[in-house]
């Protein structure tokens, strides 16, 4: 480890521990949004014409005039200046999975010898970052090296750093990144919702999908981080046995916050305050030292901008308190693991959750033609769903006993499942919690608006008034879900629309229509909905009998992406067409086998120039003991067996070692061909190379020990 970084972590909790940051204050209503430049300083800043057109953008996606862009980058240009930042940059969102800026100072040369402030239209709208080394999946070489970014109204503009460097930052999109298909699965959603609102006489022109994503994360003391090749490259541990402790004695979920993780939260929760993110909840999560930290719903697309915020301000703001923000999926083998809890829902232009139960029988119909269209599409859309949720870190999290499993199901609580059960048959007469409704049609229960009860087991749940997309990693953007899910619901509700226009068409009442679609719709789909244990072995048998995906890694669930339906559906809303589609597969095979390729190298590594020499320094002490008690005329029986014990270990581990390298060096004809292979062998590998270390380990004496132990990591806060 570098003595000089070690250095600044041991600052960093010195400094923690005279309490110097005790005082850090939580965000308050008066800084919340005081650093984005948001609909009230938009209307206080700009001329009213501007101010309006401006209003026309964001609400209608009107393009706009050149002038009224001047005017908006010059007010921009002077709040931001004013705020004292320097720079301003198109913040984005490429397809590495983080985010991406670029950051151009305000100041520009004037030819006297002075420099002004510069900042127009043309600036702000489009940007032109040098794209070539982003990945692009085959989509361009390098040497077209020109990629635009261009300016999305609808997500204010904010400052960036504040307290440190400043920049100006707004957002942008192209193809190559993962805002502009969200944008447009947003728009064909809100398309497709509102049609089917028309037939129940609503008068919305906008449908927006909401989100707001829980967020869960690791933190631990920087100085043991540091320690760790494998947390500082991989951003998990590769090796690392269980400690004697581990969650079993549940004394950590909900539990008090130690202090100095509480004014970590403290300071993120500031500075998110400041750049408009709403966050609201935090609490102590399952694991020693898990946390989590949720927002308050948001329009999607705003709320996917916000999650990336999230997650860097927290990474940002960890070492200032002298610890690292883990935000892997399983950054500690047998240990729970972090997801995202995607929450998501529908809601008019007046606000109306589309997800909600209403208070009377039309509301409580509409209700149930949305909640059956989700239903419909996460069903028909398993695959799709599941794709967007792959990566190799969260193979290491779905399928495990704490996570929900690689098979997508529903889970819709015994009072909705009830309700459906009874339309499927023709109608529903009564609820579990009793009272009912006629609408001469169908006979519909008042519904309750709290759905009482929980499954903290399912991939995806109703909890009440949205549902809970629970497969989605910790670390992962929330675009490729959002979108996912928005296509996928944008088929079917077109699909309901459809078929509810031509009954109504064809002389039918929209109730009587309604009483005939859904028990067909709930019929071809009700196979997804369970509402059991999910974690248990016999779901896994019986979602094979329903013929349901089991997709259990990565590299079996990423062709979903290309898959025929896939595409055409993609096309046919023009959320992506085939070519973009692919280079995202691509991409996202490509990123699976760097990543295991990095960890599997990792671990090589640490065992030749950490394990190792640490085990053959201890084989010398002990056959140097064994040796000097024989010297002195004794025999040591247990030393002897010590050191015979360890010298097999030893030479097996080493064995495995280098096993594992040599199967690294397998060269794959293609990308599809390297990931099986990393799958079915390397990882296999990898496996059994950290057994034998973690056995190492645990015979080993601490201070010969090179890495610091979970007990250390995850005990000591
Ligand atoms: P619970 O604790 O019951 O899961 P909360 O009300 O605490 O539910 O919400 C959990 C998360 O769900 C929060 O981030 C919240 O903002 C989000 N959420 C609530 N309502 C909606 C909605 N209509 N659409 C999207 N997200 C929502
Ligand atoms: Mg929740």
């Amino acid at each position: 480890m570098g003595s000089a970084v070690l250095g600044e972590a041991i600052t960093a909790i010195r400094a923690w521990s005279v309490g110097e940051f005790k005082g850090s204050a939580s965000g308050s209503a008066e800084t919340f949004g005081s650093l984005v430049f948001n609909d009230s300083v938009q209307q206080a800043r700009l001329p009213k014409a501007v101010y309006q057109a401006l209003r026309r953008t964001i609400t209608h996606g009107d393009p706009l005039d050149a002038s009224s862009a001047d005017a908006v980058a010059k007010a921009m240009k002077e709040w931001a200046i004013e705020h004292g930042a320097t720079h301003y940059t198109h913040w984005f969102q490429p397809l590495t999975g983080i985010t991406a800026e670029k950051h151009d100072s305000f100041l520009s040369p004037n030819g006297h010898g002075k420099a002004v402030a510069e900042f127009s239209g043309k600036e702000l709208i489009k940007g032109e970052p040098d794209a070539s080394s982003f990945p692009s999946g085959g989509m361009r070489s390098t040497f077209e090296a020109r990629g635009y970014t261009a300016w999305d109204p609808t997500s204010s503009p904010w400052l960036l750093y504040s307290g440190g460097a400043v920049a100006f930052v707004s957002w942008t999109g192209e193809t190559l990144d993962k805002k502009t298909p969200l944008l447009r699965s947003m728009e064909s959603l809100s398309k497709q919702a509102v049609r089917v609102l028309k037939l129940f006489g609503s008068t919305a022109e906008r449908v927006v999908a909401t989100c707001g994503p829980e967020q869960e994360y690791f933190l631990i003391d920087r100085y043991f981080y540091l320690s760790r090749p494998d947390l500082i490259n991989a951003g998990r541990t590769l090796f690392g046995a269980k400690p004697p402790k581990g969650q079993e004695l549940e004394d950590q979920y909900f539990g008090a916050i130690p202090d100095r993780v509480m004014a970590f939260m403290n300071e993120s929760e500031a500075e998110l305050y400041k750049v408009g993110v709403p966050v609201k909840t935090r609490h102590n999560e399952v694991a020693p030292s898990q946390y989590e930290i949720a927002p308050v719903f948001e329009n999607a697309n705003v709320a996917t901008d916000h999650q990336m915020i999230v997650m860097e301000t927290m990474r940002r703001i960890a070492p200032k308190y002298g610890l690292s923000c883990l935000l892997h999926e399983k950054p500690f083998a047998g240990v729970n693991g972090s997801g995202k809890h995607l929450n998501w829902s529908m809601s008019d232009g007046e606000g109306n959750n589309l997800l909600s139960p209403g208070k009377n029988t039309h509301d409580n119909l509409q209700f149930l033609v949305f909640c059956t269209a989700v239903l419909r599409a996460v069903n028909k859309w398993q695959g799709l769903l599941r794709a967007s949720i792959a990566s190799a870190g969260n193979d290491h999290r779905l399928g495990a006993n704490e996570a929900p499993p690689a098979i997508l199901s529903i889970f819709l609580g015994d009072m909705l499942t009830d309700i459906f059960e009874q339309i499927e048959k023709g109608g529903a007469k009564s609820t579990k919690s009793g009272g009912d409704l006629d609408t001469g049609v169908m006979v519909l229960p008042k519904l309750p608006r709290d759905a009482g009860d929980r499954n903290r087991t399912s991939p995806f749940a109703f909890t009440g008034n949205k549902f809970e997309f629970r497969a989605v990693s910790s670390g992962q953007s929330i675009a490729y879900p959002n979108i996912a899910l928005n296509v996928a619901v944008t088929e079917s509700l077109d699909y309901m629309a459809t078929e509810l226009e031509k009954a109504m068409k064809g002389g039918k009442s929209l109730e009587k229509a309604v009483a005939d679609l859904l028990p067909k719709v709930i019929k071809e789909n009700k196979r997804i909905i369970f509402n059991g244990n999910n974690y248990a072995a016999e779901w896994e048998k019986e979602a094979g009998k329903r013929g349901l995906l089991n997709l259990k890694n990565s590299v079996d669930a990423f062709p979903q992406l290309i898959s025929k339906e896939v595409v055409a559906t993609f096309e046919k809303y023009k959320i992506l067409n085939e070519r973009e589609l692919h280079a995202r597969y691509e991409i996202m095979l490509e990123q699976y086998n760097k990543t295991v390729n990095i960890e599997g190298q990792l671990m090589v590594l640490m065992a030749n120039r950490y394990i190792m020499p640490a085990a053959l320094e201890y084989q010398r002490q002990v056959g140097a003991s064994v040796s000097a008690v024989k010297a002195a005329g004794a025999k040591s029986v247990e030393g002897k067996k010590t050191l015979d014990k360890l010298t097999k270990l030893v030479d097996k581990f080493k064995a495995q070692a280098d096993k594992l390298e040599k199967t690294l060096a397998h060269e794959g004809s293609s990308a599809e061909k390297h990931a099986k292979h990393f799958r079915d062998s390397v990882i296999p590998s990898m496996s059994a190379l950290r057994e034998l270390g973690d056995e190492l380990e645990n015979v080993m004496p601490h201070e010969l020990w090179p890495l610091a132990t979970y007990r250390e990591m995850l005990f000591i806060k």
